[in-house]
């Protein structure tokens, strides 16, 4: 379980700016310091829990990074072609190896082991074979087409290291050095609610005025895709005494509860008063833009994170600040995620102070560049607008107004969702 100290998100005052925000929660949160082993099959997108040191040398011999002839180099002439008799053959795998003499080639294959003494291996596509004679053109540099022992890693590197999250070649290179299983932070168990009384399970019947709940499954599908646990606690009614109740039975099964909707100030958003009855609340206001007042606090002492109702809010919110907060919990480094620059396909006014990120898609330019175009709604209900987009470029504090043409930061969704 993920353990808080008293109210530790307490914070006041003005809006706050996103960095502030994430600075603040990395200081604040300490991370569920459980671990399991998992096979290499089951450890892709998990947090490594250990650094992994190579026991081995890879390769652990010298050996051909083509198919072609191992010679020496000292045997070639610089200016003219060269002429050795072929006197010995290695595959990769092989135990055994022929005897290699200066004057003399060996045919070898990628991945076989040098035989002692040749430091240099031909290409075959480089080579004129006659009968038992290889014929080898001048230029070749000494050490060619030889890999050396522990050139890709040496025994007691560190070839991955604890917090860093497992993508597939990272799997590949425990594999590499032997390792069957990896040890990775426990996945941490989140409980999800959505709140309204407007909400229905998609494919139920749809009263007036009533919606499908689709937060529920977006945030379930981000909390997903970062490896925690999710338990999908369903919808609950805009019910004070109903939603603390709900809250008070998710706590001590969860490391982190999760809710929408229900947390602006209106007299239906209950959230705010069930979680206060039950530990601490507090409205992050940041200088954000879409963003709604983020709700952090704890029930008892398990984190709660509130997410706006609004589904663009909702996954902006999620991407920008909740997701370093749940890689952080998971014992995940701080690592920030890479943005890119591209050409702006849009004029656009923003407020000074705040930081804006704009819904938008990649289209293929003139120049063979990448220029974002914005989604023309912007509302921050407007779901549509997010599955029409790539990624969302990134507007800073300063910026007051952009030009058609300025570079920008865009962030790929593919960098954050997944
Ligand atoms: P709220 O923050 O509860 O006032 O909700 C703000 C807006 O988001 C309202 O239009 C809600 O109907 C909508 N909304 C809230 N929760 C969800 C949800 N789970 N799925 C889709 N829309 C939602
Ligand atoms: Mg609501």
């Amino acid at each position: 379980m993920a353990q808080l100290s008293d109210d530790c998100f307490a914070q006041g005052g003005p809006l706050m700016r996103v960095d502030e925000a994430r600075r603040l929660l990395a200081d604040i949160l300490t991370p569920v310091t459980e671990s399991e082993a998992v096979p290499l099959h089951a450890a892709l997108g998990r947090i490594l829990a250990e650094d992994i040191v190579s026991p081995v040398n890879i390769p652990p011999a010298p050996n051909s990074a083509v198919d072609g002839y191992a010679v020496f180099h000292a045997d070639l002439d610089p200016e003219k072609e060269t002429r050795l008799p072929v006197i010995g053959r290695v595959t990769a795998g092989q135990m055994e190896l022929p005897q290699a003499r200066p004057g003399a080639a060996v045919r070898i294959f990628t991945g076989a082991r040098l035989p002692d003494g040749p430091d240099t291996v031909m290409m075959q596509e480089d080579c004129e074979v006659d009968g038992d004679t290889v014929v080898i053109r001048p230029g070749i540099k000494k050490g060619a087409n030889a890999r050396k022992a522990g050139e890709d890693v040496a025994a007691g590197d560190v070839v991955l290291r604890k917090g860093q999250r497992l993508r597939p070649q990272d799997v590949g290179q425990a594999a590499a050095v032997g390792r069957r299983e990896v040890k990775v932070s426990t996945r941490l168990k989140v409980g999800l609610f959505s709140t309204g009384d407007e909400l229905r399970e998609p494919g139920a019947e749809l009263a007036p005025g009533a919606i499908y709940d689709s937060n529920r499954y977006t945030i379930h599908a981000l909390l997903t895709g970062l490896g925690c646990a999710v338990d999908d606690l369903g919808i609950l009614p805009d019910d004070l005494e109903t939603i603390r109740q709900a809250l008070e039975a998710a706590e001590g099964k969860h490391d982190l509860l999760v809710t929408s909707g229900g947390v602006s100030v209106g007299e239906e958003d209950h959230v705010k008063d069930a979680v206060e009855a039950l530990g601490k609340l507090h409205l992050w206001r940041l200088a954000v833009k879409p963003g709604r007042p983020i709700a952090l606090g704890q029930v008892g002492l398990v984190p709660f994170v509130g997410l706006p109702g609004n589904p663009v809010a909702v996954v902006v919110t999620f991407l920008t600040i909740v997701r370093p907060l749940i890689l952080r919990l998971m014992g995940g480094n701080d690592t920030p995620p890479h943005t890119f620059k591209v050409r702006a396909g849009f004029d656009h006014k923003k407020k000074k102070d705040r930081r804006e990120w704009v819904r938008a898609h990649l289209v293929e330019d003139a120049s063979g560049g990448l220029t974002a175009e914005k989604f023309p709604r912007e509302g921050a209900g407007i779901l549509s607008s997010l599955v029409a987009a790539d990624g969302l470029i990134e507007l800073p504090e300063d910026l007051t107004r952009l030009e058609a043409g300025a570079m920008v930061e865009f962030l790929p969704f593919s960098e954050v969702a997944q």
